[in-house]
């Protein structure tokens, strides 16, 4: 029986996948899949300033760019929206007795975080776990110049 394209490309997919996850620490696979949350100010994440795209740190979906991102004093990465709202996903949590806004990650259903509406000038607040993301740091053409 010879096994279709579609099938071959699913395999593909699935071990492509599989190496993604080797990738990533307990930590971030309990966070990512069992809606975990890491402890204030511990992310890698919560004082980076450096220019670039947080990417999902499972699948590499584009979620937050660097320009969005302010310190909300939470201790979690923080973003006023993410680059594209059509890589994310909203979902309603009523765990831990509070209704909250989940956020995930589109493509793979990652859990992220969680957003809210008490962000700097009336914008949203995307409280995201660090070990959600991966930053792509932006080259600076100008760094490169003056070494
Ligand atoms: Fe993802």
């Amino acid at each position: 029986m010879s096994i279709s394209y579609a099938s071959e490309k699913m395999k593909d997919t699935n071990s492509k996948m599989e190496k993604q996850m080797k990738n990533l620490t307990e930590q971030q696979k309990h966070i990512l899949f069992e809606k975990g949350t890491e402890a204030p100010f511990t992310g890698e994440y919560v004082h980076t300033k450096d220019k670039g795209m947080y990417k999902c740190a499972y699948c590499g979906n584009a979620l937050f760019s660097s320009d969005t991102k302010f310190d909300s004093g939470t201790g979690w990465p923080s973003f006023t929206e993410p680059a594209n709202l059509k890589n994310i996903e909203l979902k309603e949590d009523k765990s831990l007795f509070m209704t909250r806004t989940e956020v995930l990650c589109k493509k793979c259903g990652g859990h992220l975080g969680h957003v809210f509406d008490d962000g700097p000038n009336g914008k949203q607040r995307y409280c995201i776990n660090s070990c959600s993301l991966k930053l792509h740091k932006e080259e600076n053409k100008n760094d490169k110049k003056n070494r």
